[in-house]
């Protein structure tokens, strides 16, 4: 599959402790051993952000790669099939709705209101 690397944007942080954390933990597969460039057989290090060869899905992407290809901004990279995961927050690590603790402490304060009584 072909993406492009559109990495280097200064203001890319999420909630996770790293663009690589957020791949491991959305995409559900451990870090692959090696770069899926493919013809690259070294360590990813850097959760790039990519977009797809694609004239209709604009999204942005994080994949794994090595710290030369990661690199490459602007060039088009020709990668094995792994899970592109949205770097969209929204969809992911910054989702609200999660539990909300005032609501919960609220419920148990009338519960043992009931009792006193
Ligand atoms: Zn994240
Ligand atoms: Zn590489």
């Amino acid at each position: 599959m072909k993406v492009n690397n559109i990495n280097g944007t200064k203001d890319s942080s999420c909630r996770c402790a790293s663009w690589l954390e957020h791949w491991v933990n959305y995409s559900g597969r451990p870090l692959p051993s090696i770069c899926p460039e493919l013809d690259c057989i070294q360590n990813p290090e850097i959760g790039a952000h990519v977009q797809k060869d694609s004239a209709t899905d604009k999204n942005w992407y994080i994949i794994p790669l090595c710290k030369k290809h990661s690199g490459d901004i602007g060039k088009s990279l020709s990668i094995i099939d792994i899970p592109l995961v949205p770097a969209k927050v929204d969809n992911t690590c910054g989702k609200t709705g999660a539990t909300h603790p005032t609501s919960a402490t609220h419920g148990m304060i009338d519960h043992k209101k009931g009792q006193a009584s």
